[in-house]
């Protein structure tokens, strides 16, 4: 057997990389790991554990106008940014060190440098070439600029977690995961925010009606949301920023982020110097191990196209370390991965949206219920939580759960355990609710709207 300076090589050390090198590592298999940009990839650093900070951050301008029907009086508190920011970042950096800690507690070695491949088992990390018996692709994926002339003058998610001044007026361009969210951010900070979105109803995939409730929640909210809008044009004019559309409207800001997708970070890799083949899409394709056409290089997480979801990632990683380096035999299962979004109030989901599930279960019936939470009897604020389960209508099994509420994500978690445990209505029913809560929704619906 040839002799390899390493067992496993990752490139990337994001979620899935750092899970599946630490628990390698822990199996005993000798690893290192290359990172070129910040430990703990993108949901640590500019993605879900940044984003969730900044939406505490913006759920306090409602906490403290609901407050006063409670009694508390006060003037209106004001908000300093970089208070803010600079806590936010802080916290990452105390993160970064943890992920470090967490790689070279179980013996990783930790190279902080980018990485090629240079051939099928060797690889050049900050002019070092070093060999290994397997090598894990786990590089993460990037935003996608949409092709408008001027898309330049715009900022990604990226730049947004660090911005020298907050701005008072914001376009938020796309309709998907983080230009929802973002544009709750925005909104609730303190800016005017716009959120454009090229089609009919904007959060495509989801279930539409709760795609439908949550644009007027939104809405209500005072975030100006534009329905099939097509931007044409960006022109910088000092520090302000025009977007002109295609109907020849224009609108005016002092920000425009894009949200518009993110793609597999595969460029100059040196996947072809390995005979690493690449989709179309720039994904990289594997099949249930994780194994690229070059059977000992894997890859996993966003650079492979399936969930772009840090759970999936670190759930890839597991499977990967435990399949090779501990004799197990696991496989990811990616259906009814349960998922939420950070607008407010939150969506949480799990399990197929009541169209696709329509199709799989002829006899489907659905429960629905849409209610005023009780803080805001008092509080006086409008807002409404929607709650579905949809039930198999032979087996009786509940299919899925979805939720525009607070809380969404803490709550379908739970149910999600349920929905995989394979629970059926009737054993939703017999569970008695915990009182006074929203969740004990999910146990009281008792008439199929539909
Ligand atoms: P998404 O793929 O979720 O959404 C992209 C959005 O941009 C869609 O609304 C899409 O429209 C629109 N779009 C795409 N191309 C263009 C274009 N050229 N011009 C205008 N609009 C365009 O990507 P995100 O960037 O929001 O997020 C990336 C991924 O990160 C998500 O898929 C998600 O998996 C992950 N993520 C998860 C989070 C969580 O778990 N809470 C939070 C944030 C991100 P259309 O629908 O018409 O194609």
């Amino acid at each position: 057997m040839a002799d390899y300076d390493f067992d496993l090589f990752v490139i990337g050390a994001g979620s899935g990389g750092v899970r599946a090198a630490r628990m390698s590592a822990a199996y005993g298999a000798r690893v290192a790991i290359a990172e070129e940009r910040y430990l703990g990839g993108t949901c640590v650093n500019v993605g879900c554990v940044p984003k969730k900070l900044f939406v505490y951050g913006a759920h306090f301008a409602e906490d403290f106008e609901d407050a006063a029907g409670f009694g508390w009086n006060g003037g209106a508190p004001t908000f300093d940014w970089p208070v803010l920011r600079d806590n936010k970042t802080r916290e990452i950096e105390r993160l970064n060190g943890i992920y470090r800690n967490l790689l070279t507690g179980p013996g990783v070695e930790v190279i902080e440098a980018r990485a090629r491949l240079t051939g099928p088992h060797t690889i050049d990390v900050d002019g070092r070439e070093v060999s290994a018996e397997r090598i894990l692709v786990a590089t993460g994926s990037w935003p996608v600029l949409p092709p408008f002339p001027g898309v330049e003058h715009a900022i990604t998610s990226n730049e947004a977690f660090y911005l020298g001044e907050f701005p008072q007026r914001v376009l938020v361009v796309g309709g998907g995961y983080i230009a929802v969210e973002f544009a709750g951010i925005f909104q609730g900070l303190g800016a005017e925010t716009r959120l454009s979105y090229r089609g009919e109803l904007f959060l495509r995939g989801f279930d539409e009606g709760i795609r439908r409730f949550v644009l007027d929640e939104i809405r209500a909210k005072g975030v100006d949301v534009s329905l099939n809008s097509h931007i044409a044009r960006l022109d910088r004019h000092g520090e302000e920023f025009v977007t002109t559309l295609e109907d020849g409207s224009t609108h005016a800001s002092d920000l425009v982020m894009v949200a518009t997708g993110r793609a597999p970070n595969t460029a100059g890799l040196g996947l072809e110097a390995a005979g690493v083949q690449l989709a179309e899409s720039g994904a990289i394709p594997v099949d249930d191990e994780y194994r690229t056409n070059v059977p000992h290089i894997h890859a996993i997480g966003d650079v492979i196209d399936r969930m772009q979801l840090t759970p999936v990632a670190i759930a890839e990683g597991m499977c990967i370390a435990g399949n090779l380096y501990n004799g197990e035999s696991r496989r990811v299962d990616y259906a009814n991965v349960p998922t939420a979004i950070f607008c407010q109030p939150n969506i949480g989901t799990v399990g197929p949206t009541e169209e696709e599930a329509r199709k799989r279960h002829p006899g489907l019936k659905v429960f629905e219920s849409s209610f005023r939470p009780m803080k805001h009897t008092l509080s006086g604020r409008g807002e409404r939580t929607m709650m579905k389960l949809l039930v198999d209508g032979d087996s009786d099994a509940v299919v899925a759960a979805h939720m525009c509420g607070p809380d969404a994500g803490e709550i379908v978690q739970g149910l999600a355990v349920a929905i995989v445990a394979g629970a059926t209505k009737t054993q939703f029913d017999a569970t008695v609710g915990i009182h006074p809560t929203a969740a004990e929704e999910f146990v009281t619906m008792r008439e199929a709207v539909r």
